[in-house]
């Protein structure tokens, strides 16, 4: 199908509307204020916040924020140094614990190992945080789009200049609709990707441009639930971060607790993908976890408010890809800039915002959007605490791929060396690499009590995921025959148990296998583009404005 789009140009191009990308917008907006108040003085061209774009694909801003979420303030305190006073902080943390879960007790560390350490921080909810900040980005002149995903990139000299948003109104055989409106071409002489982890245009962009560093990205999974528990159940910042039960001893993973303000309660485990058991089921672990004494005193007479899931990317700084490009930039999650052992990205997604906003405030001025140009990004990050947080665990989650006590040993060791360890940089294999072959038949699906635990599409309802069913599916597996065959046969179909949202169905129909692929209930958290053992299926955005909803989390 030839289609003709409308072209809009713009100076700065941002793709996110998540922590990283708003602090872009916000920060390069009042750079703009600033220079443009004194522009007589200084000189330089003028420019304007309206000619920054942000683009976001959810139903609204904070529609698809998830985290546990203790957030480290420090980033938010520069970016907007009153903050105190009007952002949504829900709770300061009052309280941290570390426990050891074995099957029917739990045990406390006598001292809370420092990684585990949050006093200072906050336990918020990032929907609502990133709602208020795109609040305050609006009201300097940006111009927030919602409902709009980045679907395609836009190359140009050596890197990229702009992207073309996703028709709308399209059929599920690719056939336009009645209400069909092709997507606009978005072109800016920078464009900034903030798409969290797994974006599909990072991913395209740094496949493309061979921008991976020494170790490719690894990921991790969070699987959450929000609850609202009994009065006098928890008290609001208390933290609890668990290890042990249910997670095997050769995987890397473990729990949380957080109390929110009003009795609400966030929980969630967070899995490596890089297990070897192609049957492992991290939604169905976590329910398990559910079920701990521990938690099981504070759930019961409880109500499940909400629910989501979302990869974590895990690989730090030896995964960072090149974060800069010709016209473009790399920030946030999309480029690793996460702490994996203290569990930690919002502050620094917001610090590489402000830092690529910087750098772009100078390209501008400059008239010069080069990767030369543009390379400044990364010496910022190198310069700030940015690198400083990720060189202190370079190694720490490459140290789970030998199991929990190893991973714990390699810990211990980088801790005293200041990340260095006994090997240094430790070099880590994609996570779909680790499965174990062969001799996998079905197994029974967990159905959960329905009370305390849940199966997934019930858990799902409660995402407030909703797609356009008439579209075309935003999962494109590239050879269904694989699935059919050799998946069957060496890994038993792992899609089935790492999707958290019951997207992936094999059914055995009069002609045989076949792959039911549900999208409308996917949650966007990327795994299966992640962890797929063939890598043969693409995540890409769907129409604008579907997804879930993750309200309050
Ligand atoms: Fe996550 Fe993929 Fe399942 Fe969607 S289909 S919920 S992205 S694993």
């Amino acid at each position: 199908m030839t289609v003709q789009r409308e072209t809009l140009e713009a100076d700065v191009l941002i793709v996110g509307a998540g922590p990283a990308g708003l602090a872009c917008a916000l920060h390069l907006a009042n750079l703009i204020k600033k220079h443009d108040e004194s522009a007589g003085a200084s000189g330089g061209p003028a420019l304007s916040a309206e000619n920054i774009y942000v683009l976001e694909k959810g139903r609204e801003v904070g529609a698809h924020q998830l985290s546990g979420a203790i957030m480290n303030p420090k980033g938010l305190a520069e970016l907007v140094p009153d903050f105190e006073k009007s952002a949504p902080l829900d709770t300061p943390v009052t309280d941290d614990a570390a426990l050891f879960f074995t099957k029917g007790s739990s045990f406390r560390f006598p001292i809370t190992p420092p990684p585990f350490k949050n006093k200072g921080n906050y336990v918020v909810s990032l929907n609502r945080l990133t709602k208020w900040l795109g609040g305050l980005v609006e009201k300097t002149g940006v111009n927030l789009f919602t409902q709009f995903g980045g679907a395609q990139l836009i190359y140009d000299r050596d890197g990229i200049a702009g992207v073309i948003t996703e028709d709308k109104g399209v059929d599920k055989n690719g056939k336009p609709k009645d209400n069909f409106t092709p997507g606009y071409e978005l072109r800016a002489k920078v464009t900034v990707l903030a798409e969290g982890p797994r974006g599909s245009l990072t991913k395209q962009l740094v496949q493309k441009k061979k921008l991976d560093n020494i170790n490719p990205q690894i990921y991790s999974i969070g699987v959450k639930e929000l609850w609202d528990v009994q009065p006098g159940r928890i008290q609001p910042g208390y933290v609890a971060h668990t290890l042990g039960w249910p997670v095997p001893t050769d995987m890397y993973g473990g729990g949380w607790i957080y109390g929110l303000a009003n009795n609400r309660l966030s929980i969630g485990l967070v899995i490596g993908l890089e297990y070897s058991d192609p049957q492992f089921d991290p939604h169905e672990t976590f329910q398990i976890w559910k079920t701990h004494p521990f938690l099981r005193k504070i759930l019961e007479g409880g109500k499940l408010v909400r629910y989501g899931a979302k990869t974590i990317p895990a690989g730090g700084w030896y995964s960072m890809p090149r974060p800069y490009v010709d016209g473009g930039l790399i920030i946030g999650d999309s480029a690793s800039f996460l702490d994996s052992q203290r569990l930690k990205g919002i502050h620094m997604a917001m610090k590489s915002g402000m830092l690529a906003a910087e750098t772009i405030f100078e390209a501008l001025k400059a008239g010069d959007t080069s990767a030369a140009k543009l390379s400044a990004f990364q010496k910022k990050v190198e310069d700030s605490y940015i690198k400083k947080e990720l060189r202190l665990v370079r190694n720490f989650h490459q140290s789970f791929q030998y199991g929990l006590l190893g991973g714990l040993f390699h810990a211990g060791l980088q801790f005293v060396t200041g990340g260095r360890g006994l090997v240094d940089p430790m070099r880590v294999r994609p996570g779909h690499e680790h499965y174990h072959k062969n001799g996998h038949p079905p197994r029974p699906r967990f159905k959960g009590d329905g009370r305390l635990t849940f199966d997934r599409l019930t858990d799902v309802y409660h995402s407030g995921t909703r797609h356009e069913e008439d579209q075309p599916c935003h999962l494109i597996v590239h050879d269904l025959n694989v699935c059919a065959t050799r998946c069957t046969v060496e890994y038993g179909n792992p899609c089935q148990y790492f999707c958290p949202a019951a997207v992936y169905e094999p059914v055995q129909e009069k002609d045989g296998f076949k792959l039911k692929i549900n999208a409308a209930n996917c949650v966007h958290c990327k795994t299966c583009d992640i962890a797929d053992p063939y890598q043969i299926i693409d995540w890409v955005v769907p129409e604008g404005g579907g997804g879930p909803n993750y309200e309050g989390m």
